[in-house]
């Protein structure tokens, strides 16, 4: 067994100490030591604390004569030591971690640790510990060797070789500070590997003869005992001893001090208990772990020493500063903003302490930033103020915030901040500045290589060999690259650097990049250039670089060995993958919006792989997420799969443009193959799913639907865009025509390759239609149903069940079973229709479809009546609301420009109806022509709120009319903040937008209204608004999504707002499985600031489409009326569910008494109960977020989203 560090160290020592055996070969017996309980037994909770790792293992034998035997093997931050028992005090043999040179697995499960003289073989009873041994022996040897000057070991105070009774010869002794350590030679000493060591806070010494002297410990029943070669050097070993023993003493005082400040017994990086070193200029006190970190940083950075073996340092002063600061207040500096998913603990991994602590010393980025930060002048005045005071953590806050300790104070007699601090007695401040004049100061924007924070020790990977390379470029290779073009060079992976050389026998390398900073490799197809198979690799320096070979073996092992070389241990799953690309990217997700992290990807055809986190991983089926949107400007690659969103963002431009086109080529639909296509989380193909889904919206009363053909133009134009994108795609009411729609899903089954539908079985299909006895037919039809892939099987389920649903309203578009089957057998077949036998079968399927694919009858039922509902609920609102057109009308009020009773006019407005047709249609009424740059618009406004919005030109103002009932109408009107809107983003190239605005939530759900308007700084972008406490701040606050913003101009006076230039912010989304509407407002210094930032919202609102490139006018001509679809729905989008409840059953009461019969099992929405009459699926929170979901894109499409409202609710189509 192993175990990582210990929670609660077992305490058997006193115990284990009596049966203890001897260490080292001996007969000596009779010289016991008595133990008297009073000893100077110490617990030694402080040495366990130390420890990494420990566990039983087996170790080889010096020269292999006893083969492997049993050890317990202890890793402690400075030493691998090797004991008999698990018990023991007194190892068998210790290694300096500092002096390992390797560790390298080897075998199966045995693994060797090299220093540079010797190597010790270890195994371990499995691979899994096998590895966890190497890992954490890499860390110990990693985290010691960065910087090469910092050493734990103390100096020696006194060494020599001394006869030690029982043991075969002399030993080499050397007392360090406080502890004693016995080697077998001295060359052993210098090679770090050595017997034990004896702490000697346990020790005593006493002089026994003339020449000898014992040194007992508490843990052994004998003693040491000792013989110099003279009375002389035997004094001088005990004064050492003795010395070592006062040391150990003394600076357990230290620690002891410097611990009196409650706060300073836990280390200030991970809360480690009784941490027993200081970064002594950063004035934080740490554990041992995390001081290994520390010495990482370098002493530029952190200078760190032991409180219980630097004692030379601790003076009075210093421990004094200690204790005055303390790491809690220390950290109220340092650690002011550590989001919580980066916070350390105790048991954090080595890689998570060395990201953590450089982010906080070498970044300062969770920094509490002194308000004078940026200003060097004051912050160095301030300085020269501060330390005359006794303020030190002042201090420390304006020195580390970048106030400079040696700028001038101005002062002839006291020049410098030390000498000021010194004059006026501040003994303390001379001592921290003192500490801090060569201090490398915080710096945020470290980057690249040096940015240690997504890199953790891989094991050691090493390949070398010629390739052929060209010379690195700053953009992606698009263009062919000739052989000619490729030069040959050595190149070698080796110790965590790929290097190039001119030849095998050059000695300098051409170039080189550490492994750490080569974010991604891409494989490329094989001939995409003038060698068969190439790869990239991107480096952090936006550098790419391409290798090509023509051996495939080289090639794969060239790929998988560099990718090895900088992935984490715990991504290496990926590495078994045949990925196209592998690297590491920056992402946040649902769970932590605030922060992003390093995950670790691979692509491998359309599913995408990613590592998070240790031991979080998860496949992404690119064809199968809800949403794919790949933002390139705004370096965002948004995928969502069943509503969990992960938010993949470019951390540097090359390699993310990379990964957009890899990831968006792998989410498109392949080839004509059922399941290469986008799918739904069904299985069903998304074009299928949406064509069926509209159908069942619109078509079911559509008279010949599916025999009509559609107009050939449009129903290429849809084929077209689904194969760029179904996704993408979503069919309006009112924009697609049901035939063209119904035209292109034959098509659809008609291209697809590879037998189509029915696979290579199509013949027994076909054959089944034959069989007279029902009952044989039906499991006939049932066997060859089984036998279907799983794709091909839910489609074919969905597609029959809707034309299930189809024939039976024939009585309202005439088609039966019959019918149907006549169209859609020769489509699925593939077959030329001259028989009727395809034709037959899909008969069989519709009229047999309960039995075939033993459909639920309750549920299918239950589908048809709501199809019921759809249908009465579409008829009532054509009958209650008549109107000289087929469409469907309804009377609106709209103003011009402004709200009087002459300026009144009442318009039809269908559902279809932008608002630049109503504009249009409204000012034509009012006979006022249209000039040249006139922005007439029409304009959403509310008295009630003093708000009012321009609604974007394709808009449709019905919805608006019917939710927002007396509190706001419609005005036309030529606004000169719709001409300053467009003209100031006609020059704005970024859709971005920054900058502070005064900002002020709604009041709480009790009304109090206890907040005022405070000062924020926000970023907009094309995906999220995001607020911050300020311009400095790291994280937002609070961060909303862009697009489900609705921006109105104008602030309630009542709430005071500093200006009157304000905007009305309300955002609703889901939130714990409801609808949650969020009221805020935000207030601009000027009239142009508010126009800029309503322009940014309206443009990030309308993917930058604000205004009709062609004028107004032309953007009014509507396309061929298609009179069946003139009407809408009357669902209002905006309002809570509530709302939107009264607001349909004011429109259509008869229909939605049908729903009350209809729904009697479906599990409720949630607060319904006052007599909700829709069905509580239609009208619930669920339905609500859905219509957030779709409506993401575009406020104008608030009809498709009823639309794809109703289509996604499964209860209708009954996936
Ligand atoms: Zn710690």
């Amino acid at each position: 067994m192993s175990l990582q560090v210990p929670a609660a160290p077992s305490k058997p020592r006193l115990l284990s100490a009596c049966s203890d055996e001897e260490l080292l070969d001996g007969d000596d017996s009779e010289d016991t030591l008595r133990l008297s309980p009073s000893a100077t037994v110490k617990d030694d909770d402080s040495e366990l604390g130390t420890v990494v790792m420990m566990g039983w293992l087996e170790k080889y034998s010096p020269q292999g004569v006893l083969g492997f035997q049993k050890r317990w093997v202890r890793l402690e931050v400075d030493y691998l030591r090797y004991f008999e028992k698990d018990k023991e005090v007194d190892s068998k043999g210790f290694i300096c971690t500092a002096s390992i040179t390797h560790v390298n697995s080897v075998g199966d499960v045995k693994f060797e640790v090299v220093t540079n003289n010797r190597t010790f073989v270890f195994r371990a009873d499995s691979e899994a510990r096998k590895n966890s041994w190497v890992m954490a022996l890499h860390d110990c040897v990693a985290g010691r060797h960065p910087q090469g000057t910092v050493s734990a070991l103390p100096t020696a105070d006194h060494q020599g070789y001394l006869d030690f009774r029982g043991f075969k010869g002399k030993v080499y002794v050397v007392v360090a500070a406080d502890k004693v350590f016995l080697y077998k030679t001295q060359e052993d000493q210098r090679i770090g590997v050595g017997i034990t060591y004896i702490n000697m806070n346990v020790g005593n010494v006493k002089e026994t003869d003339q020449r000898s002297f014992d040194l007992t410990t508490p843990y052994r029943l004998r003693p040491f005992s000792f013989v110099a070669e003279s009375e002389q050097q035997r004094e001088q070993w005990v004064e050492a001893m003795r010395g070592a023993i006062d040391a150990a003493l003394s600076n357990c005082d230290v620690a002891e001090q410097i611990w009196a400040e409650p706060s300073n017994s836990r280390c200030a990086d991970c809360g480690a208990a009784k941490p027993e070193w200081a970064a002594i200029n950063l004035c934080v006190v740490v554990c041992s772990q995390c001081a290994g970190e520390h010495r990482g940083l370098g002493p530029s950075i952190s200078k760190v020493r032991s409180l219980k073996m630097d004692k030379k340092v601790w003076t009075e002063e210093l421990i004094q500063i200690f204790l005055l600061i303390g790491n809690e207040r220390a950290n109220t500096f340092w650690a002011q903003n550590v989001p919580p998913s980066e916070a350390l603990s105790a048991a954090s991994s080595s890689a998570d302490r060395r990201s953590f602590i450089s982010n906080k010393y070498r970044q300062g980025k969770y920094r509490n930033y002194h308000p004078l930060f940026g200003h060097q002048r004051e912050l160095d005045s301030a300085l020269c103020m501060n330390v005359q005071s006794s303020d030190l953590l002042e201090t420390l806050s304006l020195i580390f915030c970048g106030a400079d300790v040696h700028c001038s104070t101005q002062m002839a007699t006291w020049d410098s901040p030390l000498a000021l601090a010194a004059a006026h007695s501040q003994s303390l401040q001379a001592e921290l500045i003192g500490l801090n004049l060569n201090t490398e100061l915080p710096r945020l924007d470290v980057g690249g290589a040096s940015d240690p924070v997504h890199y953790s020790a891989p094991p050691c990977v090493s390949h070398n060999g010629f390739l052929f390379k060209t010379a690195s470029v700053s953009r992606a290779v698009a263009e062919r690259k000739a052989r000619e073009e490729f030069t040959r060079r050595w190149c070698s992976l080796n110790d965590g650097c790929f290097s190039y050389y001119e030849s095998d026998k050059s000695s300098a390398p051409n170039g080189t990049m550490k492994s750490s900073e080569i974010v991604c490799v891409a494989v490329n197809p094989p001939d995409k250039h003038g060698y068969e198979h190439t790869f990239e690799l991107y480096s952090e320096s936006k550098r790419l670089y391409l290798f090509g070979t023509d051996e495939a073996d080289s090639h794969r092992s060239w790929v998988k060995s560099i990718a090895k070389s900088f992935i984490p241990p715990w991504a290496e799953p990926l590495l078994s993958l045949d990925f196209e690309r592998i690297g590491r990217l920056k992402c946040k997700d649902g769970l932590n919006l605030q922060t992003s992290r390093v995950g670790w990807f691979a692509l491998v055809g359309s599913t995408l792989h990613a590592h998070l986190a240790p031991g979080q991983q998860e496949e992404l089926h690119l064809r199968r997420l809800s949403e794919l949107s790949i933002q390139r400007d705004n370096e965002v690659i948004v995928l969502v799969k069943k509503g969990r969103t992960l938010y993949i963002e470019g951390e540097r431009k090359l390699d993310f443009a990379g990964w957009c086109s890899a990831i968006e080529v792998a989410g498109r639909s392949g080839e004509d193959t059922l399941t290469e296509q986008q799918l739904t989380e069904d299985d069903v193909p998304v074009t299928v799913h949406s064509c069926i889904s509209y159908i069942t919206q619109c078509g079911l009363t559509s008279e010949g639907i599916y025999r009509k053909s559609g107009v050939n133009s449009r129903v290429a134009a849809l084929d077209e865009r689904f194969r760029r994108d179904a996704r993408s795609l979503c069919l309006r009411d009112g924009e697609n025509q049901v035939d063209d729609v119904s035209n292109t899903l034959k098509r659809f089954f008609r291209d697809l390759k590879d037998g189509g539908l029915f696979t290579q079985d199509k013949t027994f299909w076909l054959s089944t239609t034959g069989i007279q006895d029902e009952g044989q037919k039906i499991s006939q039809y049932r066997q060859l149903l089984c036998r279907l892939p799983p794709v091909h099987k839910a489609t074919l389920q969905a597609l029959i069940h809707h034309l299930h649903c189809v024939q039976c309203f024939s009585e309202r578009n005439q088609m039966q079973s019959h019918a149907l089957a006549i169209v859609f057998g020769p489509t699925l077949f593939q077959t030329d229709g001259q028989d009727y036998s395809a034709g037959r079968a899909i008969e069989d399927l519709i009229e047999h479809y309960t039995h075939i694919f033993q459909v639920d009858e309750q549920r299918l039922k239950r589908d048809l009546e709501e199809i019921k509902y759809i249908i009465k609920l579409r008829d009532s609102l054509n009958t209650k609301f008549p109107a000289s057109e087929p469409g469907g009308h309804f009377l609106c009020t709209v103003y011009l420009n402004e709200k009087t009773d002459e300026a009144e006019g009442s318009i039809k407005i269908p559902g279809a109806m932008t608002a630049a047709e109503l504009c249009s249609a409204f000012l034509n009424h009012k006979l006022i022509p249209v000039k040249e740059e006139e922005f007439w618009s029409c304009w959403e406004v509310s008295d009630k709120e003093e708000t009012e919005r321009p609604l974007h030109y394709r808009e449709r103002p019905l919805p608006l009319v019917h939710s927002s009932g007396t509190n706001a109408y419609l005005i036309v009107k030529n606004h000169l903040v719709m001409r300053d809107m467009v003209r100031y983003l006609a020059d704005k190239k970024d859709v971005s937008k920054s900058g502070s605005l005064s900002f002020k939530p709604e009041r709480n759900i009790l009304g109090l209204d206890l907040s005022s308007f405070d000062d924020r700084y926000f970023i907009l972008n094309s995906s999220s608004l995001r607020m911050f406490k300020d311009v400095l701040s790291n994280s937002p606050e609070r961060e909303w999504p862009a697009k489900n913003l609705q921006v109105y101009l104008g602030i309630k006076k009542r709430l005071h707002p500093p200006t009157c230039w304000g905007l009305t912010v309300v955002c609703e989304r889901k939130k714990h499985g409801r609808a949650d509407r969020q009221q805020c407002y935000l207030c601009c210094t000027s009239r142009t600031e508010m126009i800029e930032w309503f322009a940014s919202f309206y443009s990030v609102q309308n993917d930058g489409d604000v205004w009709p490139k062609e004028g107004l006018q032309r953007a009014v001509c509507p396309g061929p009326a298609d009179l069946r679809l003139g009407n809408v729905s009357l669902i209002p989008l905006r309002g809570s569910a509530n709302e939107m409840r009264n607001s349909v059953a004011a429109f259509s009461p008869e229909a939605l008494a049908v729903s009350e019969v209809t729904n009697p099992g479906s599990q409720s929405g949630g607060q319904e109960g006052d007599g909700a009459r829709l069905p509580a699926r239609l009208i619930g929170s669920e339905m609500f977020t859905r219509v957030q979901d779709v409506s993401t894109s575009c406020r104008s499409e608030h009809l498709c989203s009823i639309i794809q409202l109703w289509s996604h609710l499964d209860v209708i189509v009954g996936f």
